[in-house]
């Protein structure tokens, strides 16, 4: 059930961590005053957070965030890049998937290399360091598409860092190419690939994934994948997707199974929590398996970010906000619950807005910044592997606008304010 009252983290900061802590049951407490101590949450512990009742909430939140300070200091950051998905055109049939389209469908599309290549093109001129592509997995896609598809990028810029193809389509492409992953990924490396979405992780549970995905990438898929690329020293993000079918007990063993992971191969930049669009989801629509849910709570949201902040403490310490699943408000009071990352410009995004999202295709350099410092932070645009570029302590981005026009400014809640305020 959706709480009626809007929880917000950014009223909690006058409030000390004794205090909220002091004010929590005693599980709780006991497992935020290890965690404030340095000790490792286990997934034990992170199940009962997750589990806990609303009036702990705010102890938990309040714990990530002075776990965030310790570990990233007060900067918050951001990276512009453009996400390109060059074919909706997908068999698989995930029962979540509101992107996927058939070859024959009105609106089926395929770009062609060029026009991929123009893209990222248009993005580093308008200051992109990355280009995201992912797409559906065609099955037209000849055997050496996803090379040609890096080398097309690579020669039109070649500073630009890419960030493409999901462990899906590795194993996809693996496959059209008859290659064993590593081989396949080795060539892609060579060809250009800079590091991996950590995308098409679910919720690695084999029973979950099996009625979500009818377990085409099973979980031990998923993982070799993800082991392979680090092995080779290609990075990559990890995601959790969260609110349809899933529970507190498959969050925590999720987390615990990316930070095991972390623990081996140290690979993962940052871990995104991904909230379950649900609007024009088949899964939710269709109501493709009993019991699906419309998405998580606001509590919940706030819970997966702050319990993933305390269990990665020290494995992976870059916890991202997605705001095209939430909303830039909610993505600014995120950064007060664990946060230090507001993800990507993106200018195209797709994906979400097929399944329901309504929160826009971008957000500029200076939304993004507006937003960190409505937070109280320091801006910092970062590359893509999470170096810093440019700090914007005393000036502010040179506002580009955006791509394409836009139906809603994102962050009115933030203009009337200034209005209200000037
Ligand atoms: S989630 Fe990806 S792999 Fe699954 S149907 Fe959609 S586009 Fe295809």
């Amino acid at each position: 059930m959706h709480s009626a009252k809007p929880f917000k983290p950014s009223t909690l900061r006058a409030k000390s961590a004794e205090t909220l802590l002091s004010q929590s049951s005693r599980e709780v407490r006991h497992i935020l005053e290890r965690a404030l101590s340095g000790r490792e949450v286990t997934r034990e512990d992170g199940e009962t957070l997750f589990r806990a009742a609303s009036s702990d909430l705010p102890a938990i939140v309040r714990a990530a965030d002075v776990v965030r300070e310790e570990r990233v200091g007060d900067r918050a950051s951001f990276v512009i890049v453009r996400n390109i998905n060059f074919t909706n055109v997908c068999y698989m049939g995930c029962r979540f998937c509101g992107f996927a389209k058939r070859k024959e469908d009105p609106d089926a599309v395929w770009y062609s290399m060029e026009e991929v290549a123009h893209r990222a093109q248009v993005a580093w001129d308008r200051g992109a360091t990355e280009v995201c592509i992912q797409g559906g997995l065609h099955p037209d896609l000849p055997p050496t598409y996803y090379r040609d598809l890096l080398f097309a990028v690579k020669r039109q810029v070649p500073r630009m860092h890419v960030h493409a193809f999901s462990p899906f389509e590795i194993w996809f492409g693996a496959h059209k190419r008859k290659m064993s992953t590593r081989e396949f990924l080795l060539e892609l490396k060579e060809a250009g690939l800079g590091s991996m979405p950590g995308t098409a992780a679910e919720i690695l549970d084999v029973e979950v994934r099996r009625k979500l995905t009818r377990n085409k990438l099973t979980t031990e898929a998923w993982i070799e994948t993800i082991r392979a690329a680090h092995s080779i020293g290609l990075r990559s993000t990890s995601t959790i997707m969260f609110g349809h079918i899933d529970g507190p007990s498959h969050w925590a063993a999720h987390i615990d199974l990316i930070r095991s992971i972390q623990k081996e191969t140290g690979g993962f930049t940052e871990f995104v929590p991904l909230s379950f669009v649900y609007a024009e989801s088949p899964l939710y629509v269709d109501r493709a398996i009993p019991g699906v849910r419309p998405g998580a709570t606001q509590e919940e949201n706030f819970k997966m970010h702050a319990v993933a902040r305390l269990m990665l403490a020290g494995w992976i310490d870059n916890i991202q906000v997605s705001w095209v699943k939430l909303g830039a408000q909610m993505a600014a009071e995120m950064l007060h619950a664990g946060v230090n990352d507001l993800g990507g410009t993106l200018m195209d995004e797709s994906i979400s807005r097929s399944a329901g999202a309504d929160f826009g295709e971008e957000l500029t350099p200076a939304e993004m910044v507006k937003l960190i410092h409505h937070a109280g932070r320091t801006p910092v645009r970062r590359s893509t592997l999470y170096d810093s570029l440019e700090e914007f302590s005393d000036h502010e981005p040179v506002d580009i606008g955006p791509l394409k026009p836009r139906p809603h400014d994102p962050i009115k809640f933030l203009r009337h304010k200034y209005v209200a305020a000037g």
